[in-house]
C-alpha cells in the first residue's frame, strides 16, 4: 500500500524493522517520501467516427463517490472471512474461503476510515490497479476481486501461507549460493516483470515477498505493490521511496527511473549470500552516506569463500550509475544465475507478448470485435496499457512504428526477432495502416476477461448488428468490415462460415459469444479464475 509511515512493509525509507537480526535496525526519523501522482496520458482518446453511441460507463465519478467508483458489493456474500493473516498501514489481510468452491484465499481489507486524503485514495486505487496489471505473471499473487462496502475496501488474491521471505532469512541467516540462486532468481522475475510491463516497484525488500507454502522450496510472490507507479519514460522522479538499505544512491539525489529496482534487488542478493546488508551504519545518514560511498565489503567472512561470479554479478547490480548498471533481463543471463544446474531461464515473456500472439491467431471478426470492445473501456479499465503504448511512442504521434515496436519490446527485455516482430506488427495492425494506433494496441493486449464479460460482448454485439434484428447479417458484416479495408467477399464468406454453427447464413448472439470466447483462455493468465472488477 501506498505510502506509510509506521508499518514495516511499505516503509519507506525511515522506519525501522521491527524484525531485529541479522539487519542491525537503525533509529528512525521521520520524513515524508512523496508519492508522484500517477500521470497524464497523451493518448488521444478521441473516439472513433464509426463507432455509432459511445456508451455512458457506469463508473464515472460523479455517479458514485466510492473508492472503486462502481457500486458497493458484500465481500461476505462471495466469501467467509476467517482468521487474521497480517496486518500493514492500511489494511488487515485475513483468511478468507470462498463459499462457491471452499477455496482458501488472501483479503486484505482496507479501512476506508484510514484513507484521509486524496493521496490515500488514489494510492490504493493505484494498487489495485498496477496488482490487476501484472497478474498472471510468475511471481506475482493473483489477483481474484475487488470488493467495497460502506466501511472498507476488500481485495481478495490468492494465499500465500508461507509467510515472508525476510523471517525466512533470519531464520536461516545466509542461504548457499545454489539456495540463494533459486530465491533470486524468482525476485528478479519480478523486477523484470514489472519492467516489461512499464511498473517500477520501488520498495523491493525481503519483507515484500511472500512464499507460496512452508515447504523449503517454496516458490515466492511479490504481493505489495503499494509503491509500484506506472513508468512513465523521460520522467525523471524525485520522491524518496523505499527501505533505508535498499535504496539506490540515485533515489537519495532525486533523479532516477526503473534502474533503481535492479539496485535495491543487488542488495537482496548481497543479503541473501551473507546475511548481513552491504551498506550499513547505526544511523539512517550514515547508511545513506554509505550506499552514496558505495563501496562493498568482500572481505569479511563469507565473502572469500563465495564464488567470483556471485560477486561480479553483485557489483554489477550495485553500480552507483544506473546508466551502466546491469538490466534485470541481464542479470537472468548472468553466468551466476546458470550455476546451479538450472538452465538459465530465457526472459519470460510478457503477458502482453502472449496476448499479442493470440491476438495474432484470431480470426477478422473476433479482431474487429475486440477493437469494438477496446474503444469503449474506461481509462481506468487500460491504464497500464495506455502507459506502455505511450512508452513505445517515443515521438509521440499517437502511432507505433515497426521499429518502436522492435525498439519498445527490447528495451523492456524481449527476445524476438524480426520475423517475430513484424508477424506481431500485422496482426496488431488491423487496419493495414503500417502502423499500430493506439486502440489497435489496446485491442491485441488487453486481458482476456475483459471480452468475456457480458455487457463488454453485448455492446460489441450491438456495433455489427447495426438493425438490431438480433443477427448480424452478412450486409452488415460487410459494411463494419468495409469500414476496416477488409471487406472482401471471399474474408466475409470465410468468417461467417467459421462462426455460424446453425448455417443460416447469419451470426445470432449466442454463436457470437460463442466466437469471441473460445480458445482465448491462456491457462498462465488466469489459472480458471476470473478476476471481477476493473
Ligand atoms: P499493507 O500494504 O497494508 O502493508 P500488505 O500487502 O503488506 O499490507 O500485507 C500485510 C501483511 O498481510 C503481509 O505482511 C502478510 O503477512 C499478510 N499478507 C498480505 N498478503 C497476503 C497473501 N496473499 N497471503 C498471505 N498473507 C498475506
Ligand atoms: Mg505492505
Amino acid at each position: 500500500m501506498g505510502n506509510c509511515f509506521s508499518s514495516k512493509h511499505e516503509i519507506p525509507i525511515n522506519s525501522p524493522s521491527s524484525k531485529s537480526p541479522p539487519l542491525p535496525t537503525h533509529p528512525q526519523q521521520q520524513q515524508q517520501p512523496q508519492n508522484p501522482k500517477p500521470h497524464q496520458n497523451s493518448i488521444p482518446t478521441q473516439k472513433p467516427v464509426f463507432f455509432p453511441t459511445p456508451t455512458q460507463k457506469p463508473t464515472s465519478s460523479s455517479q458514485y463517490t466510492t473508492i472503486l467508483e462502481k457500486p458497493l458489493s458484500d465481500v461476505t456474500s462471495f466469501y467467509d472471512l476467517d482468521r487474521e493473516l497480517g496486518r500493514g498501514q492500511f489494511g488487515i489481510t485475513y483468511l478468507c474461503t470462498e463459499k462457491a468452491t471452499g477455496l482458501k484465499y488472501a483479503c486484505k481489507s482496507i479501512s476506508k476510515r484510514k484513507l484521509i486524503n486524496k493521496n490515500d485514495i488514489e494510492d490504493v486505487k493505484r494498487e489495485i490497479m498496477i496488482l490487476q496489471h501484472l497478474t498472471g505473471q510468475p511471481n506475482i499473487v493473483e489477483f481474484k476481486g475487488a470488493y467495497e462496502d460502506r466501511k472498507n475496501v476488500h481485495l481478495v488474491m490468492e494465499l500465500c501461507s508461507g509467510g515472508e521471505l525476510f523471517d525466512r532469512i533470519t531464520a536461516k541467516g545466509s542461504y548457499s549460493e545454489k539456495a540463494a540462486a533459486t530465491i533470486f532468481r524468482q525476485i528478479v522475475n519480478v523486477v523484470h516483470v514489472c519492467h516489461f510491463m512499464g511498473v517500477m516497484h520501488r520498495d523491493l525488500k525481503p519483507e515484500n515477498f511472500l512464499l507460496m507454502s512452508k515447504d523449503e522450496d517454496s516458490p515466492l510472490k511479490a504481493t505489495d505493490f503499494g509503491l509500484s507507479v506506472f513508468i512513465e519514460e523521460g520522467k525523471v522522479y524525485q520522491s524518496i521511496v523505499g527501505s533505508a538499505y535498499y535504496v539506490a544512491p540515485e533515489v537519495l539525489r532525486r533523479n532516477y527511473g526503473k534502474e533503481m529496482d535492479v539496485w535495491s534487488a543487488g542488495v537482496i542478493l548481497y543479503i541473501l549470500l551473507s546475511g548481513v546488508p552491504p551498506f550499513w551504519a547505526e544511523t539512517e545518514k550514515g547508511i545513506f552516506d554509505a550506499i552514496l560511498e558505495g563501496s562493498i565489503d568482500f572481505k569479511s567472512s563469507p565473502w572469500p569463500s563465495i564464488s567470483n561470479s556471485a560477486k561480479d554479478l553483485i557489483k554489477k547490480m550495485l553500480t552507483q550509475d544506473p546508466k551502466k548498471r546491469i538490466t534485470a533481463a541481464q542479470v537472468l543471463e548472468h553466468l551466476w544465475m546458470r550455476e546451479d544446474g538450472i538452465a538459465s531461464d530465457k526472459p519470460i515473456d510478457s503477458a502482453v507478448l502472449i496476448r499479442m500472439r493470440q491476438f495474432r491467431a484470431m480470426n477478422k471478426l473476433k479482431k474487429l470485435a475486440l477493437k469494438v470492445i477496446a474503444e469503449n473501456l474506461s481509462e481506468e479499465e487500460i491504464k497500464g496499457l495506455k502507459q506502455m503504448f505511450n512508452n513505445m511512442d517515443t515521438d509521440k504521434s499517437g502511432t507505433i512504428t515497426y521499429e518502436e515496436l522492435k525498439t519498445g519490446l527490447s528495451r523492456l527485455g524481449s527476445k524476438l526477432t524480426e520475423a517475430e516482430v513484424k508477424q506481431l506488427m500485422d496482426a496488431a495492425d488491423v487496419d493495414k495502416s503500417g502502423s499500430i494506433d493506439y486502440i489497435e494496441f489496446i485491442s491485441a493486449t488487453m486481458h482476456r476477461h475483459r471480452l468475456e464479460k457480458e455487457e463488454n460482448l453485448f455492446k460489441a454485439f450491438q456495433f455489427f448488428d447495426k438493425d438490431g434484428s438480433g443477427f448480424i447479417t452478412r450486409d452488415e458484416l460487410r459494411q463494419a468490415m468495409t469500414e476496416y479495408g477488409m471487406g472482401d467477399d471471399a474474408t466475409i464468406n470465410e468468417v461467417i462460415n467459421d462462426v455460424d454453427t446453425d448455417n443460416d447464413g447469419r451470426i445470432n448472439y449466442d454463436e457470437f459469444v460463442a466466437m469471441m470466447t473460445r480458445g482465448t483462455q491462456d491457462p498462465r493468465e488466469t489459472k480458471g479464475k476470473t478476476i471481477e472488477l476493473l
